[in-house]
C-alpha cells in the first residue's frame, strides 16, 4: 500500500508509548457535519493513542460553525480555536500546528473528504519511526480537466525549478511528527504554501494512497481563481524560475533585434533598397511593449510578496481559543 521510502531507517526510532495525538480540523463553514465528523474523529483516534486532542480552527465562517463549536464546548478532548476572519486554509493549519502539544499532529479536512479509516495506518508508520506520513490522492478523475492540466503545470514547474521535491497529488491530510510540526513552526514566512513548507523541512516521510470521498455537505471553498492564487504563492514562495526566464528572453529578442537592424543596415547599404514596413515596426512595439509590462508584472508579484513578509503583520489574529485540555482514556498503548 504504502510508497516507497523517501530514506531508509537506519536509526529506528522510539516512539512514546503513552502517546498524545493532536488533530487539527481547520473548519470553513463547515456547520452541516462539523459535530458529526468531531464525533467520528474522537472514536477514531481513541484506540490509537493514550489521550488525544481535536483542535477545530474555526476560519471565519459566516455559517453556523460558531455556534455548532458552542454547544459542543467545554469538552475534553477538543480545542476550539477561532481566528478573527478568514484567513485562509494554510494560516488555519498553521495557527492548529502552533497550539498543538501532541507527540504527532494530524491534518484533517472538516468535510470527510478524507477517510477517518487511514489514521490507524498513518499512526502505525509514524510508531515505525516515519516523521511525516501523507496521504496521496490516487485518483483526481472527478476533477474538472483545466484543473488537472493546471495541477500537472504546477507541479511541472516546480519540478523544473525548484530545489525541493514535492511530492505530486499530497494534499494537506498527513501526520507529522512533534518534531516536524516544531520545525514548521519555526518557519517564519507570511506567505505559507503549506505543501512547500512540509517538503522543505523534510524528515523521513512516507505517501499513503488515498480516494477522496465525496464532501459530507456545503461546497469547496477553493475555486479555480482562488486554487490559481495558491499555485502563484506556491511558485513565489519555492522558485526564482519566473524572474530568470525574463533574462533568457531579453537576451533572445536582443540578440534577435541586433541580427534584424544589422540586415536592415546591410541591406540599405549593400541594396540600396528603401526602409521600410511601419507596420511590422507597431507591431514588433506592441508585442515587445506587452513583453515588457508581462515582466514587470512578475517583478510586481514578488515585489508584493516581499512587501507583506517585511510588514511582519502577525499571521493570524485569535478572536477564541477555548481548551478542553486532552482526553485521557485507557486505550491500548
Ligand atoms: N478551509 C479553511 N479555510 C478556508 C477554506 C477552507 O479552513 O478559507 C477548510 C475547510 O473547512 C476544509 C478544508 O479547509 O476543512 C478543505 O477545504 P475544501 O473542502 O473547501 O477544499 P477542497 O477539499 O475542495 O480542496
Ligand atoms: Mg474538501
Amino acid at each position: 500500500m504504502a510508497q516507497a521510502p523517501q530514506t531508509s531507517l537506519a536509526f529506528p526510532v522510539a516512539r512514546p508509548e503513552r502517546s498524545v495525538l493532536s488533530c487539527v480540523v481547520p473548519a470553513y463553514n463547515e456547520a452541516g457535519h462539523l459535530a458529526a465528523f468531531i464525533d467520528d474523529l474522537a472514536q477514531a483516534l481513541k484506540p490509537l493513542c493514550e489521550s488525544y486532542e481535536i483542535i477545530v480552527v474555526n476560519d471565519g465562517s459566516t455559517d453556523a460553525t460558531e455556534s455548532v463549536m458552542a454547544s459542543l464546548l467545554p469538552r475534553p478532548g477538543l480545542r476550539y480555536l477561532s481566528l478573527a476572519r478568514n484567513f485562509g486554509k494554510e494560516v488555519a493549519l498553521t495557527a492548529g500546528i502552533e497550539h498543538a502539544r501532541g507527540d504527532a499532529v494530524i491534518l484533517i479536512d472538516a468535510d470527510y473528504q478524507h477517510p477517518l479509516s487511514m489514521l490507524p495506518e498513518m499512526v502505525r508508520l509514524w510508531r515505525e519511526g516515519y516523521d511525516m506520513v501523507y496521504g496521496v490522492m490516487a485518483s483526481r478523475e472527478k476533477e474538472s480537466l483545466l484543473r488537472r492540466w493546471g495541477v500537472g503545470a504546477f507541479y511541472g514547474l516546480m519540478e523544473l525549478s525548484s530545489s525541493i521535491h514535492m511530492p505530486r497529488h499530497a494534499g494537506d491530510f498527513r501526520l507529522l511528527d512533534r518534531q516536524v510540526a516544531d520545525a514548521l513552526r519555526q518557519l517564519p514566512e507570511r506567505n505559507r504554501f503549506m505543501k512547500g513548507l512540509y517538503a522543505w523541512v523534510g524528515y523521513r516521510s512516507i505517501g499513503l494512497p488515498f480516494t477522496p470521498a465525496e464532501r459530507a455537505s456545503g461546497h469547496s471553498s477553493f475555486n479555480l481563481h482562488r486554487l490559481a492564487q495558491l499555485a502563484v504563492n506556491g511558485v513565489m514562495a519555492f522558485t526564482t524560475l519566473p524572474l530568470r526566464i525574463w533574462s533568457g528572453i531579453g537576451a533572445v529578442i536582443s540578440l534577435v533585434a541586433f541580427c534584424y537592424g544589422l540586415y536592415i543596415v546591410l541591406e540599405h547599404l549593400i541594396w540600396g533598397s528603401d526602409v521600410r514596413g511601419w507596420p511590422t515596426l507597431a507591431a514588433g512595439l506592441m508585442f515587445f511593449s506587452g513583453i515588457q509590462l508581462i515582466s514587470i508584472g512578475i517583478v510586481g508579484q514578488y515585489l508584493s510578496q516581499v512587501y507583506d513578509e517585511v510588514k511582519r503583520r502577525p499571521l493570524y489574529l485569535l478572536a477564541r481559543d477555548v481548551d478542553g485540555g486532552v482526553a485521557p482514556h485507557a486505550g491500548p498503548h
